[in-house]
């Protein structure tokens, strides 16, 4: 299983994705990463192939309800 990505990794790929999902397109909020729904712009930074490398070109800016359509999804939660 992949690592998790550093800050300085999501920071840049935050930067890239200009603050938006790069799946729908929704409007985040920087600092409601990794919170559930509920709240405003809530993302994850989501691992493209989960079993590549954690580096920028395999991270993804997502919201949470893409984020769910994706397999990992669920899978961390219940570990
Ligand atoms: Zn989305």
């Amino acid at each position: 299983m992949a690592e998790k990505f550093s800050e300085k990794i999501i920071e840049s790929a935050w930067k890239n994705a200009n603050g938006h999902c790069e799946r729908c397109g929704k409007l985040l909020v920087r600092k409601n990463r990794g919170r559930n729904s509920g709240k405003r712009g809530c993302w994850e930074a989501h691992h493209k192939n989960r079993s590549k490398e954690s580096i920028l070109s395999n991270c993804e800016i997502v919201c949470v309800s893409c984020h769910k359509k994706t397999r990992s999804f669920g899978k961390q939660k219940n570990q």
